[in-house]
């Protein structure tokens, strides 16, 4: 097979530490050209200030993978599915739900890939832990999610505007792991969001959800917090408890089995050639629909404004 020649859309912090290095390490793929609005290039790539400009005057491409942030992402997709192109959407797949149902429609229509990636998912201890909650009773769910925005997130306006998710940016990660190996579908019941007063997005978030057992699962996501970093799923089942640490990099199980690695672009990417291998489509909107459901249905607190 010939490679996929892609260009990168936004050239920005994730692009940079794991794009790029997943796209050079995968020979399926062929870095073609980048695009972003104020940013340079990276050298020997030719470097374009809009996608419209590459489209019309660059070097042929088959797929863009979009690593902007989401509040312009839609734009760029539709763009990018109008010229025929398969597309790699970064999480999360848009600013609304309605935008990316357009979206499957519109590439179903164009006979092209559509992929909305949830890199966490491929995280080393998720298909494990999927595997083995498949056979177990689940009992309780406990989702931690702190950590310091400051370091991770340092001076991206658009994550706390609206549209950007705030604190649900990460949190929407542990989402993705929660909707993929718990057993059944969950459902929100109830939210508080605390915002900072200056702010339009959560600086954190307590919710609690269950699924058609009553099983309880809650969820704490902040991001104010210093220190050690958290990003932990306790899952307590009838044969005893299943941990993910590290962001589903680390899983522990109850007779001592430990898994541990880091492979998530990696896998992402070899799951986006096989899509476009197979012209198909793989667009999972359950861990969006849960944060639009804490927008909808949470109450709000605020607290004193945050300064990067
Ligand atoms: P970022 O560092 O702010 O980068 C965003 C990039 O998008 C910038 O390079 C910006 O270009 C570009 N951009 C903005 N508007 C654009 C447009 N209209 N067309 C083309 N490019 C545009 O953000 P990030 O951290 O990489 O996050 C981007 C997405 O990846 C978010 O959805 C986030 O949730 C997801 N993600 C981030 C991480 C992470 O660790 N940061 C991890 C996984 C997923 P200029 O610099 O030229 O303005």
């Amino acid at each position: 097979m010939q490679p996929i020649r892609i260009a990168i859309i936004g050239l920005g912090k994730i692009a940079r530490d794991q794009h790029l290095p997943a796209i050079a390490n995968n020979p399926n793929f062929a870095l073609t050209a980048t695009v972003s609005p104020r940013g340079a290039g990276i050298g020997g790539i030719p470097h374009y200030h809009e996608l419209g400009t590459l489209l019309a005057d660059g070097p042929a491409i088959d797929a863009v993978a979009l690593c902007t942030p989401p509040q312009v992402r839609y734009r760029a997709a539709a763009e990018a599915l109008a010229a025929g192109l398969h597309v790699f959407l970064e999480k999360p797949p848009g600013a609304t739900l309605s935008e990316v149902e357009a979206l499957i429609q519109q590439a179903e229509q164009a006979g092209v890939t559509l992929f909305a990636s949830w890199h966490s998912r491929y995280a080393a201890g998720v298909a494990p832990a999927r595997a083995w909650l498949a056979e177990r009773r689940i009992q309780r769910v406990q989702i931690t999610w702190r950590e310091d925005v400051r370091v991770w997130h340092p001076g991206q306006a658009w994550i706390w505007e609206p549209g950007g998710l705030g604190v649900f940016d990460p949190g929407i990660n542990a989402l993705s792991i929660a909707t993929h190996i718990l057993p059944h579908p969950i459902f929100l019941q109830r939210a508080t969001l605390t915002l900072p007063l200056n702010r339009a997005a959560p600086i954190a978030a307590d919710l609690s959800f269950s699924d058609i057992n009553a099983t309880p699962i809650s969820m704490d996501l902040d991001w104010r917090q210093t220190g050690p970093q958290t990003w932990d799923i306790v899952v307590e089942t009838d044969a005893g408890i299943c941990k993910l640490e590290r962001g589903g990099a680390v899983l522990n199980l109850p007779d001592g089995t430990t898994q541990a690695g880091d492979s998530e672009y990696a896998g992402l990417y070899a799951r986006f050639a096989q899509l476009v291998q197979s012209r198909q489509s793989d667009v999972d909107c359950a861990p969006f629909q849960l944060v639009a459901d804490a927008f909808l249905r949470g109450h709000r607190e605020w607290v004193e404004p945050f300064e990067d």
